[in-house]
């Protein structure tokens, strides 16, 4: 990977490939990395206010949407490359993909590179089972997992390792897809119940996660089919005009969410007025504003994926990867010995 001429005055950065990364979680073990991953996560929530927001900036097109989520805690800046393209699956293409960055606030230089279409899966992951372990009821411990794509298996996981879960119920349009995450979990320790309709899906859980992918405004569950006490966590709906829940479930739940002004724009709650009143998941973590108060509450987490979370499992990942071989270096910044002579340094460079 390296090809450095001048190896003694280059400042090398660290990039996880996808190889890389799926040998981190091997070594880590998947449910100890998204427990990891969820008190990374929970740390940074915790300390929300230090941090630079702004809503994702996006690039929408008739296909789908590629967006930059940058954030920094003003030591460290980070930000994540992903796309969403629901049509992709039917050509042989993931749904998301993504990479993201680190670099050093004092002098802007880059530190860490890593692939993250995997890491989106493990954070989004964390980031669910982290906000359950607020919101959902007492001793919850089965799960309706309303569409069985590639997120699916690191959901039910997550909510395994983090809030006890043990049984999921698998539903998706396409049942290859359910067959799929019942094989990949299976041996996992869940009990993996496969199912035939969204209702079958949710007879008996306190936890119902919708993550589908559709480029529309979908309607996953209807208001009838939720009933009082249980928790949503709705993944699927996070792109203007891609919602999954029928607007009458969300007059019935309190709301609780990432950032209000990304959220608004992307999530369920775009099909609200723009003032009704959300709860900042943050506030709830740093026990500023309340979670769940009553067992016959619905709590609906509206999840669209904050810049921060992302910034958490960059870090995560940076200190995971110290001391093994999980990670190449790269190449990626000039160097000269004189800082203003960039051109003599190409003019040194041995033609090939
Ligand atoms: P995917 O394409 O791999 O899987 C989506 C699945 O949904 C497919 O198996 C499809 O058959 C199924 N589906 C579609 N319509 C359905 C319906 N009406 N009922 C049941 N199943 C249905 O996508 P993925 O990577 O698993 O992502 C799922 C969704 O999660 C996407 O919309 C993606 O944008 C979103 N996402 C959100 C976050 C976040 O932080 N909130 C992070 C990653 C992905």
């Amino acid at each position: 990977m390296t090809n450095n001429p001048f190896p003694s005055h280059k400042a090398l950065v660290p990039f996880v490939s996808v190889d890389h990364m799926m040998q981190l979680i091997h070594h880590i073990g998947i449910e100890p990395m998204l427990i990891g991953l969820a008190a990374a996560i929970e740390q940074d929530f915790k300390r929300w206010e230090l941090f630079d927001k702004t809503p994702r900036v996006a690039s929408h097109s008739a296909e789908g949407v590629i967006e930059l989520m940058p954030t920094s805690d003003g030591e460290v800046y980070g930000f994540k490359y992903v796309n969403g393209h629901p049509k992709n699956m039917k050509e042989g293409l993931q749904t998301v993909t993504a990479f993201g960055l680190l670099a050093d606030v004092g002098n802007g230089y880059p530190v860490l590179l890593s692939e993250m279409t995997i890491l989106t899966a493990l954070r989004t992951a964390a980031t669910s089972a982290l906000v359950a372990k607020y919101l959902a009821p007492k001793g919850a411990d089965t799960m309706a997992m309303i569409g069985n794509g590639a997120q699916s298996e690191f959901q039910s996981l997550a909510m395994k390792a983090v809030c006890g879960l043990k049984t999921v119920r698998l539903y998706d349009i396409d049942r290859a897809a359910t067959r799929k995450a019942a094989k990949n979990l299976a041996g996992t320790g869940l009990t993996v119940v496969e199912c035939t309709c969204a209702e079958e899906a949710m007879e008996g859980a306190q936890i119902i996660t919708t993550c589908t992918a559709d480029k529309q405004c979908a309607t996953i569950l209807t208001d009838n089919m939720v009933g009082p006490g249980v928790h949503i966590n709705a993944i699927g709906g996070d792109c203007p005009g891609k919602t999954e829940l029928a607007a009458d479930i969300l007059h019935r739940s309190d709301i609780f969410v990432e950032f209000p002004p990304q959220t608004r724009i992307e999530g369920e709650i775009q099909q609200l007025a723009p003032d009704h009143a959300v709860t900042e998941l943050w506030q709830v973590m740093s026990g500023t504003a309340k979670g769940r108060t009553s067992d016959a509450q619905i709590t609906l987490f509206d999840s669209v994926g904050f810049a921060i979370e992302d910034f958490s499992a960059l870090r995560y990942v940076r200190d995971q990867i110290k001391d093994t071989q999980f990670y190449h270096d790269l190449d990626l910044l000039a160097d000269p010995d004189d800082p203003r002579d960039l051109f003599g340094m190409v003019k040194r460079a041995t033609p090939q």
